[in-house]
Parts: C-alpha cells; structure tokens; sequence
C-alpha cells in the first residue's frame, strides 16, 4: 500500500518554488525548518517534497479531506468566531509526534500501519477548492489535517483565488516554519495557528524538530502582523509542570500579552497510549498560570462545558463578556463591527466581522458538505 501511495502522490506533483538549486543536482528546500539538501531521487523528511534531476517537485492538485465546519473547530478563537471555514489538508508532515491525532494522513507515507489508501485522495483544483468554500458559505478557508508548510505552494494557489472571492485565509501548524516560507505565505494568510507542544528542547527532538525554530516562528508572524493564537496540548508527564507552563506563558507574554494561548485536554492516541486525559483541574492550573502572567486570552479546550468561564471571551480592560461559547457553539457576540468592547470601547486583538449580526449563534456546527 505504501508503494502504491508514493506512486500516486508523486504524480500530483508540480515543481515547486521554496527551494534553491546546489551543485551536482542537489536542492535544499526552503518550506521548513530541516532545509532538507537533497539529492536527485531523494524525499525530503516529509517524504512529500522530492528532488526529481535537479527540481524539487511538490503537492499539488489534490486533497486528503476537505470539510466546512466552524473556525472555533482549529481552534481559533479571535479570528471570525460564530463563522465556518473550509478546512483542507493533504498527506506527510514534518514532525512525528506519538499522540497525533491525524496520524492516518499525517504518517501515511510514514507508517505502514497508517494503511492510508489513495482512494482516499481526490484531485481537484484550487478554484475548485474556493467554489466549494463559497458554495459552503464558509467565510474563512485553512490548511489543516496534515502539516500545512509541506504544502505550501498548494495553499497559497488556493488562497490566491480566495483572496479574490472576499475569502480570509489561515494555516493550522506546527510553526516548523522558514522565515522564507513565511516571506512567501504572508500576502495571503490572515490567521495562525501554532502548535507549541512543550519549552522543553529535548522533547521537541523526540517530536522531530527544535524549539527556537517554533519560538521564531511565533515571533516572526507577530512581526509580520499575521494573526497568531498558540495551542498547548497539556500531555501528563510530557509537558504538564508548572515551570514549563510558566516558561510557555512568559515566553508568550514577551511576544504579545494579545496571543490568544488555548490549553487543550490530551486524549490517548496513535502511539501515546500510556497515560490518562488530561484532568480538568490541570487544565484550570494551566489557565490560571497563563491569566497570572499577563496573557489577556487564555482559553482551555477539548473539556467543553467542564471549565467554566474558559472558552468565553472576556474584555481584557473592564472584563465585559465579549463571547460566550459552548463548544464550537457561540452563544453570544458582543463585539462592536469594528471589534470593540461595546462596554468600555476597549480594541479587542484579533479579526473580526464587521456585521456581528451575521454571527453564527448556536449552531451545532456539523460539518457542511457540498458538491464539488
Ligand atoms: S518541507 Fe521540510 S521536511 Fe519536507 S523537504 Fe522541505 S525541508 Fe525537508
């Protein structure tokens, strides 16, 4: 099943544009943080970016999954909530991370027990792609599912077209990026999200990659003006101490006191199956570390209804409820259009509609399907 995959993907393919040329037919591509040199026939680390005589050759034409649904879902909670967006996603990544939760399609050229068949691949177009967004009312379209900066010649053909259809534009990641990379997607992205999964260098090595090019990452797209919010999965005996929640938070606050931070429940998976979910109590430690040191959004997930007060947005200046959710349900909205605390005429950080009234309240946020 593997070979067969390889073939397929390895024929939707088309040559690529991060990556320069080095002698002897080598390329070193440009996408993440592994700058992968490679020579002609070689894979990247991805197993999805491939040196073919001298070209680097990347994912195109096609996707793993694709589904509308609501943009609390990714999750994001300062970038058009009450709104749904078309998530996309292709198959690699560039990490292996033992808990992830999209493992079929994120190892599927990785791991033979990922049994992921190519019949689940379906070849479409980037105009295609946006047709279905609008099709689907989706107001937002986002890479998601498998790691987005492998793929991101592919993304930033669809969100050329999404630009244009009036469409916002976001990348659920794990911030392995490339300040090249960055340089290239940033005309078109509106919103980040960033996996940072622990302050600790050695476990990120285990996961496959290093932490400061993560921690840049951040800094550079709080820089650039992209919006970012940052998602730690609190993993008991991974991450889980108060120092290193700390060390996040503070790391965080020195970037911007206005990055969203979500703390999210672990749940056994994929190879980490030793431990228990994370309790709702170390999620409310978590929580209040992040309010503590100054973060002005903190938000705990994966545990809806059990903490309460933490999925809501609340005025960072007189502490008026701003969004009240449930969920992926929004219950109330009471942002101004122009994304003010009608309280205090506070500026609340992030994006925002500039019709509240067409919010989506109390949707249950099934995921929406249209014909191609
Ligand atoms: S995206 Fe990353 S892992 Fe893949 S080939 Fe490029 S540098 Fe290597």
């Amino acid at each position: 099943m593997m070979t067969g995959l390889a073939d397929v993907i390895d024929e939707l393919t088309i040559p690529g544009t991060l990556y320069e040329k080095l002698d002897e037919g080598k390329v070193r591509c440009l996408a993440c943080g592994h700058r992968c040199v490679l020579k002609p026939g070689q894979r990247g680390i991805c197993k999805v970016r491939v040196n073919r005589e001298g070209t680097l050759y990347v994912p195109w034409g096609y996707v793993a999954g694709a589904q509308t649904d609501p943009i609390e879902k990714k999750p994001f909670a300062h970038f058009l909530p009450g709104s749904d967006a078309l998530t996309f996603g292709m198959v690699g990544c560039n990490f292996h991370c033992d808990y992830c939760q999209n493992w079929i399609s994120s190892q599927a050229l990785c791991d033979p027990n990922a049994h992921f068949s190519p019949y689940n691949l379906q070849q479409i177009t980037p105009r295609q792609v946006v047709d279905y967004a609008v099709k689907t009312a989706a107001q937002a379209v986002v890479s998601s599912y498998n790691e987005p900066i492998i793929t991101t010649e592919w993304a930033v053909a669809i969100f050329k077209l999404a630009k244009e259809a009036g469409l916002k534009c976001g990348y659920v990641s794990n911030g392995y990026a490339t300040p090249e990379m960055l340089e290239f997607l940033r005309p078109y992205l509106d919103g980040l999200k960033i996996d940072l999964k622990t302050m600790q260098a050695d476990q990120y090595r285990q996961l496959g990659g290093k932490l400061d090019v993560v921690l840049d990452t951040i800094r550079q797209a709080v820089e650039m003006g992209v919006w970012v919010e940052v998602v730690t999965l609190v993993i008991p005996g991974f991450n889980d101490t108060p120092e290193e929640l700390w060390e996040t938070s503070r790391f965080l606050t020195a970037v911007s006191r206005d990055i969203p931070w979500h703390v999210t429940a672990f749940h056994p998976d994929y190879k980490m199956t030793d431990r228990g979910a994370t309790p709702a109590a170390a999620l409310q430690q978590a929580a209040e570390i992040g309010e503590e040191t100054g973060l002005h959004y903190v938000y705990a997930g994966n545990l809806p209804g059990r903490v309460d007060s933490l999925e809501n947005t609340y005025c960072p200046e007189c502490r008026q409820l701003l969004v009240a959710r449930q969920g992926f349900r929004i219950s109330e909205y009471h942002l101004t259009a122009a994304g003010k605390c009608p309280n205090c005429q506070a500026g609340i950080a992030g994006i925002w509609t500039d019709k509240p009234e067409k919010v989506r309240l109390d949707g249950w946020g099934m995921p929406r399907r249209a014909r191609w």
